[in-house]
């Protein structure tokens, strides 16, 4: 018995010592296989990519370590081999996270020079036989320290609130990037017009904005930029406000208007004002959203003559019945319940009378919309857009090339419209003006057909 136990005893004592060294080995493994030092993540070398370069404008790097930076190098060679810069800085404090400046050779650096980086970074993890991780970054810039040049060639003398302008610019740069015309709030994508780094934009200052700052921003690949003020006259002009009482009729409008939408249940709206709310200002939100992508998204090709505008003028012997503009504030019981722009002209003719378009262009929406009824857009040129809203009967499909003279619909009272008549829009790169200029001959061959020629003229002469 006493032989069996103390048999026992010694086994039970080496499997302990055993067992606690087994322990140890896997505590051990875990530590090292947890720990970072011997990780092997690169650190990151987080920069805009560049190929053009302005010395004089800093480029920010960030060097990253989850375990801290030990040390960077940074060279940079010319192209007939000299090195110009040869740096290396050992980080004593380990820092997760290092941000320099690319450092700039001390020597006068020429335009057109081409200089190959390189950048390297190690981190103090005791992978690689404790030497640490490197990440390697290498990167050819030629310098380039000129910012665009921009002068206006031709442009409308003037441009009224609510309506548009014409500019034809020259943006020139070896490596231009973008070039875009704004107007303090919204961006107009420029045309490439009769010649290499000249450009025609049509402009709006759309009613949404209290004023108009007329700019041509033209940015390089070294992101040299420059900012052009184009010297336009600016025009105010009042538009109507119309005070407009609802009565308990509308909203039962409102309510069918609704349940035809079926995009919410009217029921679920708490009161009538709400219920017109919706529908005022929602559904046309969303109807004019699709409107402007369906007119913004056209594309960007070089212009090589004047194109020639006509009037507009789509429903023969038409009555104006409502005006571009109108603010229209809606009241329910002295309370204002919604607030709405007028953005096209109501014309009324006779029933279903046909609908003229006055330029060619491309059909670039013909869909049901929820207040705006059935509606089609079509796109003429230079990011010049014209709406036909209410209508009874499509005479064109998506995506036709449509003549001038064409007919492309029928008058109706489709969407939110009493008795049969027309909204008329004109659009702009999106944004709807002021239509009567666009139906106004004398005002289109000022402000736009001959501001087209001169620019072509003058462009052609410094091309020469
Ligand atoms: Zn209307």
């Amino acid at each position: 018995m006493g032989r069996v136990r103390g048999y026992r005893r010694t086994t039970n004592y080496r499997g302990f010592f055993v067992f606690l060294f087994f322990v140890f080995i896997v505590t051990l493994v875990y530590v090292v296989k947890d720990s970072d030092i011997f990780e092997k993540r690169l650190p990151e070398i987080e920069m805009e990519e560049y190929s053009y370069w302005n010395p004089k404008v800093p480029v920010p790097i960030v060097f990253r370590d989850e375990s801290s930076i030990k040390e960077y190098s940074i060279t940079a060679t010319l192209a007939n081999g000299a090195k110009v810069l040869d740096l290396k800085e050992v980080v004593l404090d380990k820092p997760k996270e290092i941000k320099i400046n690319l450092p700039i050779p001390k020597i006068a650096l020429k335009e057109g020079e081409k200089l190959h980086y390189v950048i390297r970074v190690t981190d103090w993890s005791n992978a690689n036989f404790f030497s640490g991780n490197t990440q390697t970054k290498e990167l050819n810039l030629i310098v380039d320290s000129l910012a665009p040049k921009v002068d206006v060639v031709a442009s409308s003398f003037a441009i009224t609130y609510g309506g548009s302008a014409l500019i034809v610019f020259k943006a020139q740069d070896e490596n231009l990037k973008s070039v875009i015309f704004s107007n303090g709030i919204d961006e107009f994508k420029p045309f490439p017009y009769i010649a290499k780094g000249y450009y025609a934009v049509i402009v709006a200052w759309p009613i949404k904005n209290t004023s108009f700052s007329p700019l041509i921003i033209a940015t390089d690949y070294a992101n040299n930029q420059t900012k052009y003020r184009v010297a336009i006259v600016k025009r105010t002009k009042a538009y109507r406000k119309s005070i407009l009482k609802l009565q308990d009729k509308n909203f039962d409008q409102v309510h069918k208007m609704l349940l035809q939408i079926g995009r919410k249940n009217p029921d679920s709206f708490a009161e009538g004002g709400a219920k017109f709310k919706y529908l005022n200002e929602e559904i046309r939100r969303e109807d004019e959203s699709e409107i402007y992508q369906a007119s913004n998204n056209f594309p960007l090709e070089l212009i090589d003559k004047a194109p020639i505008f006509e009037r507009f003028y789509p429903l023969k012997g038409g009555q104006v019945v409502g005006s571009f503009g109108d603010a229209r504030h809606y009241f329910y019981k002295d309370q204002n319940v919604s607030n709405s722009y007028h953005l096209g002209l109501d014309i009324a003719s006779t029933k279903h009378a046909p609908i003229l378009l006055s330029n060619a262009g491309l059909v670039v929406l013909e869909k049901r919309l929820g207040l705006y009824g059935n509606t089609i857009v079509v796109y003429h040129a230079l990011g010049l857009s014209s709406s036909y809203s209410h209508i009874s009967t499509f005479n064109s499909k998506l995506d036709d090339f449509l003549k001038e003279d064409s007919v492309l619909a029928y008058t109706g009272s489709t969407g939110w419209a009493f008795g049969d008549h027309l909204h008329f829009g004109i659009i702009v790169q999106g944004h709807f003006v002021w239509i009567a200029e666009w139906m106004d001959s004398k005002w289109i061959k000022n402000n736009i057909t001959s501001v087209l020629q001169k620019g072509e003229k003058i462009i052609k002469g410094q091309i020469k």
